[in-house]
């Protein structure tokens, strides 16, 4: 087989690696990104929560206060009333006591509700204090695997250029012209296999007499219809031909 085709066919083998690494290093952050917004998001509803608790807390003492208050009116005002001459005074005394102990019992009523409430709220936020603290160790953990991934991915990308530019010299220059040509217009595919007579990438016939320059592989062709550079009968896999730089990076 020709050189050049082989460096193409091992050229876009690292082309598509490269690819997929780059668009994992721009996607690791976006993941990251996402998960810190869950976790906020998390944490603003736990705050919520705990203001919530607070003013619960603090009407109940305020509630409390109020009793305290009434209860010392209550007291105040049966002392008066025994100081009383007439029984429409005694009873004008009873009148205030009875509103005294009305508002008694609403603020009572008030605090058994703010109780319940509390209730809920307390197991609110013990699950989400230990639903969150698992979270973030979470979070944390998946940041420094993204970290680690992002590293990893630069160094076998870097690796993937030098192997790159080592083939891209070994090439005739117009081949390496053509072939990248192919590969910013063909979505990647600049080099394909000529299978059962078609070209894999296009799927069009191959004339049979362009089929048997084809077998010789002692020039270049490219495919009559989608332009592609046609390899026949590939010795080996694509992969198999760029085996160690293709598999440079532990799979996912
Ligand atoms: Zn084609």
């Amino acid at each position: 087989m020709l050189h050049d085709i082989q460096a193409a066919v091992s050229m876009q083998a690292l082309d598509k690696r490269a690819l997929e690494l780059t668009r994992e290093i721009a996607m690791l952050p976006k993941h990251v990104a996402e998960i810190e917004r869950k976790l906020e998001s998390h944490e603003r509803k736990l705050a919520a929560d705990k203001a919530a608790l607070a003013a619960n807390q603090r009407e109940r003492k305020t509630r409390e206060g109020e009793i305290q208050t009434q209860e010392q009116k209550i007291s105040k005002l049966r002392d008066q009333s025994l100081q009383v001459k007439t029984n429409d005074q005694y009873r004008a005394f009873q009148h205030e006591i009875e509103f005294c102990q009305n508002e008694i019992r609403k603020a009572e009523d008030r605090i058994l509700d703010l109780m319940g409430e509390s209730e809920t709220l307390t197991a609110n936020v013990t699950v989400a204090e230990s639903a969150l603290k698992a979270e973030r160790a979470q979070v944390e953990a998946e940041k420094k695997v993204a970290r680690e991934r992002t590293d990893q991915d630069k160094a076998a990308l870097a690796e993937l250029e030098k192997q790159r530019e080592e083939l891209r010299i070994s090439m005739t220059s117009a081949i390496y012209t053509t072939y990248e040509k192919l590969r910013r217009t063909r979505a990647g595919v600049a080099i394909t296999e000529a299978v059962d007579g078609r070209c894999l990438a296009c799927n069009i016939a191959i004339r049979l007499q362009y089929l048997q320059e084809l077998k010789r592989q002692d020039s270049v062709q490219c495919c009559e219809n989608c332009g592609r550079i046609l390899v026949y009968n590939p010795p080996v896999s694509f992969e198999g031909l760029t085996g160690a730089s293709a598999s440079a990076h532990p799979a996912a």
